[in-house]
């Protein structure tokens, strides 16, 4: 059968990677353009656990414990494994508050969101000697609020096989930094170094970079760039059940199966742009990871990773059609809990594309707050 509607995914990190795999799967002409660099997705350090965030916002929190949630139907539909998996896995999360009294009111809080989000599995408040018996790399005193359904993410594994299996269904890919510009009511010209097309449909899924994208169509944006850092460690250990480690702080620590250990991130708000590793913060972080869990010096630094994350002015994402142009989507401002949730928004955008009902109420993280005409 004829492909019907030529679509254009700019943006090749998880919500254009998700947005493109479930088109892919329809009726649609598919190409996928990425520039790729200072991508969010594939710097990420991979920890899905929105249940015991103490943020208070109703629809992001929504958004965030669906989002979690998504992940087991999201790998079914890519026929990866849900119990050994480099990709995904509920691993358990252990989260640290330097104060008792703290913890026990996070785990009332955790046991009352239970009620709605069986997903976060069994909730229980461990001892330093239970937390080691789970994370032998550990050697401290305090205790921790244990989710068995949180879990580790490899945002790079994950969009490249999200791309890999919208490419076998007829998508196409172009490592290509675009340029957008509307041809006429309902068309849009896409012009890359190599070449231009036009197109039906345009998805803008730019996180930091929409502002940039938007401005030649006279449109604003609230979004601003946050920089994040983190260090790449290996241990010739088999990890593959270890929790990830939330303490107070920037250090998270997120052991992977491959062997390969994250420490980090930073949140850097006054950079821009800005990409350059800076020795001296992740120096700091590595050092604070170490005095929770000493066994870490025993690693070998593999790399450092340093992306851009997507910010709004309240700090919520949003995502839909763009006021005015009906054929063309976008999603952005998903700040540092992006991997959580992008794969929801990506398959909420392939929803709107296709006329099917959304997985959540689309006013709820209205397009039309965050871009408006310049
Ligand atoms: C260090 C760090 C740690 C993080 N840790 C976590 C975590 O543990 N858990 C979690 O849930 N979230 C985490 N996040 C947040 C999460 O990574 C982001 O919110 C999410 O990945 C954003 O996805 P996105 O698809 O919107 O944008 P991105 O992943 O940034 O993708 C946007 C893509 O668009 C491309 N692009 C931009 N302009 C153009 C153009 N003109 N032409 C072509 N392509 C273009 C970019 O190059 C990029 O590849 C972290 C982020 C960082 C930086």
């Amino acid at each position: 059968m004829a492909k019907t509607k030529k679509i254009a995914v700019v943006g090749g990190g998880i919500v254009g990677a998700t947005t493109a795999f479930y088109l892919s799967q329809k009726n649609y002409t598919v190409d996928i353009y990425d520039d790729g660099v200072g991508q969010a997705t594939s710097a990420a350090a991979g920890i899905i656990c929105p249940w015991l965030s103490q943020r208070r916002n109703k629809e992001w929190y929504q958004l965030a414990s669906k989002g979690a949630a998504f992940y087991p139907q999201l790998m079914r539909d890519l026929n990866e494994p849900l119990d050994d998996s480099d990709i995904y896995q509920q691993v358990g999360t252990l989260v640290f508050k330097k104060k008792a009294s703290l913890l026990e009111k996070l785990e009332k809080i955790a046991l009352k969101r239970l009620e709605d989000a069986p997903e976060m599995g069994e909730i229980s408040l461990l001892s330093p000697k239970e937390i080691k018996a789970k994370f032998p790399l550990y050697d401290s005193e305090e205790s921790a609020l244990f989710a068995s359904g949180g879990a580790r993410v490899d945002g790079s594994l994950l969009t490249k096989k999200l791309i890999d299996q919208a490419i076998s269904n007829g998508a196409h890919y172009y490592p290509d930094k675009i340029a957008l510009s509307q041809t006429n009511s309902t068309n849009y010209l896409i012009r890359s170094t190599t070449q231009e097309k036009t197109y039906d449909t345009v998805v803008l899924a730019v996180g930091a970079w929409l502002p940039e994208l938007l401005d030649p169509l006279h449109l604003a944006v609230d979004i601003r760039p946050q920089k994040g850092q983190l260090v790449q460690l290996h241990l010739p250990e088999d990890m593959s059940q270890w929790p990830v480690i939330m303490p107070e702080g920037e250090k998270d620590i997120i052991p992977f199966a491959n062997g390969k250990i994250i420490v980090g991130a930073t949140h850097e708000n006054d950079c821009g742009y800005d990409l350059t590793p800076t020795k001296e913060k992740l120096n700091l972080m590595l050092e604070e990871a170490i005095e929770l869990a000493p066994g870490l010096k025993n690693a070998t630094i593999t790399g450092i990773r340093v992306g851009t994350r997507a910010y709004t002015s309240d700090f919520a994402p949003f995502f839909g059609v763009v006021p005015d142009h009906p054929n063309l989507l976008t999603a952005s401002g998903l700040g540092s809990s992006g991997l959580t949730f992008g794969p929801l928004i990506g398959h909420m955008l392939s929803q709107i594309i296709s006329g099917d009902s959304t997985d959540l109420p689309l006013a709820d993280y209205p397009v039309e707050r965050y871009i408006k005409r310049s």
